[in-house]
């Protein structure tokens, strides 16, 4: 299984049953395929110095899992190695009341990364489409029904395209949307669950809460796949990752943000030769110990 593979850009009917929660890769390939992930690490990292430099595009990974899907281990070990500064986190979670007082995409633009960042949003503003619409939340919102006339349909169609108009304009401001899903099956989150129970170090990252959304399980894939099938396009595609496996599953995301960095086509600026001129006649002073 390839990136390729993974890659929902809009061109053909979406149906996440038909997306693997596992690429079933043999464990005997994991060695190898941590080899690649680092080299893609090491890639990433050269890429992003440059990207820093250039201050011309910026890159934004949003990644969306159901709870124990892998996002945060994801992060950590996909971005290793990759200079700090040039990388910013956000974490969405339960809108506040000062957020629920402003439209949904308020908050997301205030943490959009500068141009020369990579952003990455540990959730999104599709919580707004795939939360929201699995638990029937959008009475949550106090606003005027005016263009939805009680429609749960009509409402959510509309922030799909807001969404997608959202993204294009990113796009045209400089900005280049990965968009992860990482597809986990409701086994592999049971075993997580247990192990998160059993191994005092994961301990805090368990929550009763989570529980809650086993039960519907269905109605979260449903929202998914709405909302991935109406916001997919070849400039903010979706990659829907099989997540069971975390090894094969970080390398695919490794690949996915290698794939941007190339296409961002990133270039340590070059100095004007009156610039250059004035740097070796400044180096030429520095050398003299003239300053
Ligand atoms: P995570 O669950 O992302 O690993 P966490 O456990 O530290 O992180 P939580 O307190 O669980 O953080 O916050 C995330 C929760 O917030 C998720 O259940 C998510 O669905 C919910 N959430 C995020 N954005 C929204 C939103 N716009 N509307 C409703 N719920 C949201
Ligand atoms: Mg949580």
């Amino acid at each position: 299984m390839k990136l390729d593979d993974c890659r929902v850009d809009g061109s053909k009917r979406f149906v996440l049953a038909k997306c693997p929660t596992s690429a079933k890769m043999d464990k005997s390939l994991k060695k190898e395929y941590l080899k690649k992930m680092a080299a893609n690490t090491q890639l990433i990292a050269e890429l992003q110095e440059k990207l820093y430099a250039e201050k011309r595009e910026g890159v934004i990974i949003a990644i969306q899992a159901m709870d124990a899907g892998g996002k945060d281990s994801a992060i950590k070990h996909v971005l290793t190695g990759v200079n700090p500064q040039g990388i910013s986190v956000a974490n969405f979670k339960a809108p506040t009341k000062t957020e629920l007082a402003h439209d949904y995409l308020w908050r997301v633009v205030q943490s959009l990364p500068e141009r020369g960042m990579i952003g990455i949003f540990n959730r999104s503003h599709y919580e707004d489409v795939m939360v929201v619409r699995a638990k029937n939340m959008r009475g949550g919102y106090s606003m005027p029904d005016r263009f939805f006339k009680g429609s749960d349909k009509a409402f959510f169609d509309a922030r799909y395209r807001q969404i997608r108009d959202f993204e294009a304009y990113l796009y045209e401001n400089g900005y280049r949307m990965i968009k992860i899903f990482l597809n986990l099956s409701m086994e592999e989150q049971t075993k997580r669950m247990i192990s998160r129970i059993d191994e005092p170090k994961k301990n805090w990252k368990f929550s009763l809460g989570d529980l809650d959304n086993r039960a519907i399980w269905d109605e979260y894939a449903q929202a998914h796949e709405k909302a991935i099938a109406a916001t997919s396009t070849p400039e903010a595609p979706w990659y829907v990752i099989p997540a069971d496996q975390k090894w094969f599953a970080r390398w695919l995301i490794s690949e996915a943000i290698v794939k941007v960095l190339k296409d961002c086509k990133p270039k340590f600026p070059t100095v004007s030769e009156e610039d250059l001129a004035a740097m070796l006649e400044a180096r030429e002073k520095l050398v003299n110990g003239q300053i």
